[in-house]
């Protein structure tokens, strides 16, 4: 049968619970896997930051009056796994930092679009309270992608493409400085 708008906006909602819970059982791995310090941490912060964020999704159903259960979510099913072969495959290195922080981003991303379209279907429901706390969880999803690129960047030395630049313009002024 054809779901309503509403309907969607549930199943999505379930959608992401699932994917909450599977994430929750696979930080601490991801942690525990990582052996640059700030990355460790940053697993860790993410599983108290994730935590939050269930009990935001259990609130909203609670507000809608149905079962946080319902769903698998397969997509989040098949990221994980990669990252669990990520860690059986590449020693404890920052070669598998790097492949964790890439599983890592995926898993934000994906998260990034659910909540982007959960937020929006509340919204164009009338559901302003529940469009907020979504909100709320989009941006920290945001936040931990944007980390992520920064711890990256420190363990592969820093050198962004930005930092390259800014190298090859100093060479060139001390080229001209010695001319
Ligand atoms: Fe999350
Ligand atoms: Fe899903
Ligand atoms: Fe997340």
């Amino acid at each position: 049968m054809q779901p309503t708008l509403d309907e969607l906006f549930k199943e999505e909602l379930q959608d992401l619970y699932d994917a909450e819970n599977q994430i929750l059982k696979a930080l601490p791995k991801m942690a525990k896997a990582a052996s640059d310090e700030d990355l460790a941490s940053a697993f860790q912060q993410h599983l108290e930051v994730t935590k939050k964020q269930v009990k935001r999704l259990d609130k909203i159903f609670q507000q809608l009056g149905i079962k946080p259960q319902g769903k698998t979510c397969e997509a989040m099913q098949g990221l994980l796994k990669e990252g669990d072969r990520i860690i059986q495959e590449i020693e404890k290195s920052p070669v598998l930092d790097a492949a964790l922080i890439g599983a890592a981003q995926k898993v934000e991303h994906y998260e990034i679009s659910g909540y982007g379209t959960v937020r929006t279907l509340a919204e164009v429901l009338g559901q302003q309270d529940a469009a907020e706390l979504l909100e709320e969880t989009l941006d920290e999803e945001k936040e931990t992608d944007e980390n992520l690129t920064e711890i990256a960047e420190n363990i592969m030395g820093g050198a962004t493409e930005e930092d390259d630049e800014d190298e090859e313009e100093e060479e060139l002024e001390e080229e001209e400085e010695e001319a």
